[in-house]
């Protein structure tokens, strides 16, 4: 039996059908083997989806009718349908995506000198309630499959191609906590770096957590080359307690202590992020107490510019103030990047799109 994270795609027949997009490189072909096809149709077939993008099973001419049929039957390729898509200035893209349930979900893809990054979305809404953000205005509906992360990824390669253009990094930064979607999200990462489909590089995959501990723990102990993000807002528990009720759960002394547990095992360089807000966490006893807590970490804090969301009140500091803070911290030692602003002339916050396009539903 064939395991997609939680969802076993046995159960799901008969309801929803399931996406070819769910299989990773080894389980298609352990289903193709299941069906008594020889393993080399699963990697055909993955070489279909992932190296010619296509999306019509009918296209796949290499198999014959009868398989086609058979998958025809079984799967769709790609379960999300683009609504809507908003390009910036800056040629960010917004897309929105409608999925089978006719639940919305966001993916941004974003121009880098380095190449093209999208930001992907793991979750239909989000239940970390984070007090600064957007996504979690509308609490979480359910888990995304694997298929629905990949088929992201699909589409906005897909808009690409006639530009032969290449989707080339991947962060798990839009709406949705991976790490609370765990195994479909490593599904999603293994599917998107294998070297017979994609191959974006695992160093190239970002995965972004509020801070989860035990599953600090488990992706540590998988060794993988994936990035991981640690989204920080706040060097004390006081002020992360306020900003991230997850730091209730975990504080900052746990989390601490999975990170020196993930750096024992992996010889990676870790990302702390950290959104300045104004008045909340940018003042010099949040330097000082930033520079001690991540002293002589193999890491470096990307502080971020805050996008305003208009229901939560809190506001951005100006660039200055946040050179200054970055001046602060690089003469305690403390390596630092400001992030660019993309998009800023669209609706750029994390889950913005959607929570609009929700509530012209409900009018
Ligand atoms: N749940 C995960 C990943 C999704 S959020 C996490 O917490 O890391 C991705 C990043 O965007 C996080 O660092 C999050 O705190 C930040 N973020 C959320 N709302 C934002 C906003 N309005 N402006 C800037 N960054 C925001």
């Amino acid at each position: 039996m064939i395991l997609f994270g939680q969802n076993l795609w046995y159960d799901k027949k008969g309801d929803e059908m399931k996406s070819l997009y769910d299989f990773n490189y080894e389980q298609i072909q352990e289903y193709a083997l299941e069906q008594g096809w020889k393993k080399f149709r699963g990697h055909q077939i993955f070489q279909w989806l992932y190296r010619k993008h296509v999306t019509n099973i009918d296209e796949m001419s290499d198999l014959s009718k009868e398989t086609r049929d058979i998958l025809k039957e079984n799967f769709i390729v790609n379960p999300c349908k683009m609504v809507t898509k908003q390009v910036s200035s800056d040629g960010t893209t917004k897309y929105l995506f409608e999925l089978e349930d006719g639940s919305y979900i966001e993916s941004v893809l974003m121009i880098f000198n380095y190449g093209k990054s999208i930001c992907v979305s793991s979750q239909v809404g989000c239940n970390m309630g984070c007090d600064f953000c957007a996504s979690g205005l509308l609490k979480k509906r359910r888990d995304l499959t694997s298929g629905e992360m990949v088929a992201q990824v699909m589409s906005v390669q897909k808009d690409l191609d006639a530009t032969g253009d290449r989707v080339s990094h991947v962060v798990i930064m839009g709406t949705g906590e991976p790490f609370d979607n765990y195994e479909n999200v490593m599904n999603f990462c293994s599917t998107i770096n294998h070297d017979r489909g994609l191959a974006i590089s695992a160093r190239h995959i970002t995965i972004s957590t509020c801070g989860i501990v035990p599953k600090i723990k488990s992706f540590a102990n998988e060794q993988t080359q994936y990035n991981l993000a640690i989204s920080l807002h706040a060097p004390n528990n006081e002020l992360r307690d306020k900003l991230m009720p997850i730091n209730k759960a975990y504080p900052l002394e746990e989390l601490m202590g999975a990170i020196d547990y993930y750096c024992t095992l992996n010889n990676r360089r870790l990302t702390f992020e950290y959104i300045l807000l104004k008045g909340v966490n940018d003042q010099d006893e949040h330097v000082n107490q930033l520079a001690k807590l991540l002293k002589g970490y193999n890491a470096y804090i990307n502080l971020i510019p805050y996008n305003e969301v208009d229901e939560h009140g809190y506001r951005s500091v100006d660039f200055d103030s946040a050179l200054k803070f970055y001046d602060k911290l690089m003469k305690k030692g403390i390596r630092c990047t400001i992030r660019k602003e993309h998009g800023g002339d669209i609706d750029a916050a994390c889950g913005q799109l959607r929570a609009k396009k929700e509530a012209e539903r409900m009018e």
